[in-house]
């Protein structure tokens, strides 16, 4: 018991990240990030930058980031907005556009119901049906979200299905959640001018291997940015530094790296997906870097302590329905070879 704390900072109920375990030889599919360095151009960026420029505070809106997600995205920069990662952009757009009973699926994003709590909005959770998948013709509310690809179960929804959640909703803001969509699913960005209550939110983190430098947008027409803008001005002018604002307008323009490591990533799932299947696991159809998987014979647990002796971390979450499951983040070839080779051991001793 912590008696400096606030009554509101006691009763909060923070989102648990993933492990980062630290030391040689693991390896890591626990938190989904990309087993690739981000692109050369980046590279180059973060070593020509000049220090003596971090003298000066940076641009407040992103700067050539801004322009470079407006570039890439053939919208004007007006319809960008761009923040430290996007957990902060999602927080932000929940305190901006929800009031009462935003709506999200039962299993999804945990830090959703963890934001909803923090700022005091009410929520509703619909329940996913047997698959797996989302009911869209239920996704009505005070306010949307909805990850696309889902997570952790990475079923991704179609564009129509996304196009009739925001016409069933035109009073109230839906915000489609798009960190995997570059490893398979259809982008909403291009929506975006058609409906006015559309934010898509999308990060650097997966697709440009840049989960360590923080930084994400989202895309939306401009009273949707104007919202975000005075929200991220009533907490934090300078949410984005000037290293990550010209490192990441670097990758972001390096469109032929990014595809590249996603399609090379995409093949591996694929193949993942094959072999585990092979050995017995049920494996739910990922449209992201990651699977969702689960054993008839073996537990989760007992899979993911036997994966962590050999020094392989994934995920698990211990929630209703989904407590028999883990989520394995794609990594390189040679690392999901090993995967497969210590799984299969793993069954092998049963
Ligand atoms: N949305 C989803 C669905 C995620 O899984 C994550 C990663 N944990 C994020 C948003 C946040 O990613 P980041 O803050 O690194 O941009």
């Amino acid at each position: 018991m912590n008696n400096f704390l606030s009554g509101k900072a006691a009763e909060l109920k923070p989102y648990t990240a993933g492990a980062q375990p630290a030391g040689g030889g693991i390896i890591k599919l626990n938190t989904n990030e990309n087993p690739y360095p981000p692109s050369p151009e980046a590279a180059k960026a973060l070593s020509r930058f000049n220090a003596a420029k971090l003298r000066l505070y940076p641009r407040t809106d992103g700067g050539e980031l801004k322009s470079a997600a407006a570039k890439i995205n053939d919208v004007p920069n007006s319809h960008v907005f761009c923040g430290n990662g996007s957990d902060e952009v999602l927080s932000f757009a929940f305190y901006a556009f929800f009031e009462d009973a935003v709506v999200f699926p039962d299993i999804t994003y945990s830090f959703y119901p963890v934001w909803a709590d923090f700022y005091g909005i009410n929520y509703k959770t619909v329940p996913l049906d047997e698959q797996f998948n989302i009911p869209v013709d239920l996704m009505l509310g005070g306010g949307i979200v909805i990850a696309n690809p889902n997570a952790p179960t990475g079923i991704a929804l179609k564009l129509n299905q996304i196009e009739t959640v925001l016409k069933r909703n035109r009073d109230n803001v839906v915000i489609i959640d798009e960190a995997y969509a570059v490893f398979g699913a259809q982008s909403a960005a291009p929506l975006i001018e058609k409906y006015p209550n559309l934010l898509v939110v999308t990060t650097l983190s997966k697709s440009h291997g840049l989960a360590g430098l923080r930084v994400a947008y989202a895309l939306g027409q401009p009273h949707l940015i104007d919202g975000l803008e005075r929200v991220k001005d009533s907490f934090n002018s300078y949410p984005l530094d000037a290293i990550a604002q010209v490192t990441a307008a670097a990758a972001l323009y390096d469109t032929g790296y990014c595809k590249n490591t996603a399609l090379k990533i995409i093949a591996a799932r694929e193949r993942t997906a094959e072999r585990l299947s092979g050995l017995g696991f049920k494996v739910l159809p990922s449209k992201a870097n990651f699977l969702f998987v689960s054993h008839a014979k073996l537990s989760a647990i007992e899979i993911k302590a036997y994966l962590e002796k050999n020094k392989i971390y994934v995920r698990y979450f211990n929630k209703p329905r989904i407590d028999n499951f883990l989520r394995i983040s794609i990594g390189t070839d040679g690392q999901m070879d090993t995967v497969i080779k210590i799984l299969r051991e793993c069954c092998e001793k049963q």
